[in-house]
């Protein structure tokens, strides 16, 4: 049957992050704030696809990024009522979403619009989101059914019980439907980054503009402790339908590098070797880059990459410790990994290597053996993560039986967390440790001659310098940006 899609003002919203965010700690020595919006500036993919979804059905949409423009509360109100949206789909992060219910009650008040809560937090926590009254339903899927069914029965005022992947309240009452239907990601339609200003995307380590990001599997069929990836079912998508996505990025959006946020994006190789014959045989200009595991590349896979333009691999190597990497169930030994990292280096590639402190079973020893570990690889860039347990990891719902709490509820209600509860059960360093360790190893690993020598005679070490700067440059654009938006009289 054909059905008809009256035209609806929907605004998408990624809020900015609080600068008093606890308990994330990204990398050790720099706070979430300063990671995200200085060395780490995605677009928001998951809105960006709810976009084209709700544009493909003739929906008029707008994208605000709180996170990437530097928006706070005042002009987020202020751009909100200048578009005054029937609709608002914002994203709710696990890492702080008291702040983020607070900022959504102010647009709701000022708003007289249906709020429509996506994410981890409503996903995890949905009858937990849904208290708020603020929000009118919270997504408990992916949502890439949802979105549409949810907004046809706003706009058509049907019931929502048939929508799939909703919560909702009903005479005080919570109502939670069906899952959603599993989606094939080949049907979905490309992001729609038009929506944003692809020119303040970026990582203090992207070599190009214009720089995005993409998606061509999801989930991992391994089984890592601490890993939330492996619980996606494993998906890839068509090499066309990627092929088209970055043809589209290079012809309509001038885009000259991407990131491939895939968990493991090599799991394919027959995949991985056709992609990248398919890009070399339609001659695609663009610099690319992946993560991966050690133990998933190989001599042949990697000179193919190179030449189909990949020019940066993000390994997954977490300890120095073999034992460590068993607790982890890692099933992958260090030879493997330092070989890897080896044939990558010779291959002209940037390594970047990405280890975690505060392993199952972490001891003072251990952290060193790490430390050496990564000291002895011929690695560009290291990142050294203190382990928080993620829902629903393993490592989180062991930690969840011994303390018989659960770290992100009680942060998020605002209550003292036993402090061992914050790091794998079987850990002896004390959380004081760990942040310890994690800044001893970015200096360790820095401070040496013979590193800092690697970085200055890198052959990407000017871009990196340009990029630093032109991070900036955005920076103070978006200063006077903001300056010119009237605050809202809310
Ligand atoms: S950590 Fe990486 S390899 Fe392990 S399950 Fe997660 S995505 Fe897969």
């Amino acid at each position: 049957m054909f059905t008809v899609y009256n035209v609806m003002k929907i605004l998408l919203l990624r809020l900015p992050i609080n600068s008093a965010c606890k308990i994330a700690s990204v990398g050790g020595m720099v706070s979430s704030k300063f990671y995200f919006e200085w060395l780490v500036r995605y677009p928001p993919l998951g809105l960006l696809y709810y976009g084209a979804l709700l544009k493909q059905k003739g929906h008029t949409v707008k994208l605000l990024d709180g996170e990437l423009m530097g928006y706070t509360i005042n002009h987020i109100t202020a751009l909100a009522k200048q578009f005054n949206p029937d609709i608002i789909f914002s994203s709710v992060n696990i890492y702080n979403p008291q702040f983020e219910f607070e900022t959504l009650k102010v647009l709701k008040d000022t708003l007289r619009c249906h709020i429509i809560a996506r994410g981890h937090f409503p996903r995890l926590y949905p009858e937990e989101t849904i208290v708020n009254k603020q929000i009118d339903f919270a997504l408990t899927g992916k949502g890439f059914h949802s979105v549409i069914d949810i907004t046809d029965a706003i706009e058509k005022k049907v019931p929502f019980e048939n929508v799939k992947g909703i919560i909702y309240t009903d005479n005080g009452n919570i109502i939670k439907t069906a899952n959603e239907e599993a989606f094939n990601f080949d049907t979905i339609p490309f992001p729609a980054r038009e929506l944003i200003d692809n020119s303040v995307c970026t990582t203090a380590l992207s070599k190009y503009d214009t720089f995005t990001t993409m998606t061509a599997s999801i989930g991992c069929p391994y089984s890592c402790t601490y890993c939330v990836d492996r619980y996606i079912p494993y998906q890839t998508r068509s090499i066309e339908n990627v092929i088209a996505e970055i043809e589209e990025c290079i012809n309509k959006l001038s885009i000259k590098e991407i990131m491939f946020l895939d968990s493991t994006f090599t799991i394919d190789r027959n995949w991985c070797m056709h992609f990248c014959n398919e890009i070399i045989k339609r001659k695609l200009t663009f610099a690319w880059a992946i993560r991966t595991r050690a133990d998933l590349v190989d001599d042949e896979l990697l000179a193919t990459f190179a030449k189909s333009g990949c020019i940066s691999i993000h390994y997954g190597i977490e300890s120095g410790n073999e034992q460590i990497l068993q607790n982890l169930h890692r099933n992958m030994s260090l030879s493997q990994i330092k070989t890897a990292i080896e044939l990558t280096i010779q291959k002209g590639m940037e390594v970047l290597g990405f280890f975690m402190i505060g392993n199952e079973g972490e001891t003072t020893e251990t952290v060193h053996d790490t430390m050496r570990f990564a000291q002895s690889l011929p690695l560009h860039f290291a990142q050294f993560n203190v382990v928080f347990p993620m829902p629903p990891s393993d490592t989180y719902e062991r930690v969840k039986k011994k303390f018989g709490v659960d770290i992100w509820l009680e942060a998020y209600k605002g209550k003292n967390i036993p402090p061992d509860s914050c790091k794998p059960p079987n850990s002896t360093l004390s959380l004081k440790g760990l942040d310890y360790f994690a800044n001893k190893a970015y200096l360790m690993f820095y401070l040496r001659p013979k590193q800092l020598w690697r970085l200055l005679t890198f052959k990407y070490a000017p871009y990196i310098a340009i990029r630093i700067f032109k991070i900036l440059l955005i920076h103070i654009k978006q200063y006077f940006k903001r300056l010119s938006i009237t605050p809202s009289s809310k």
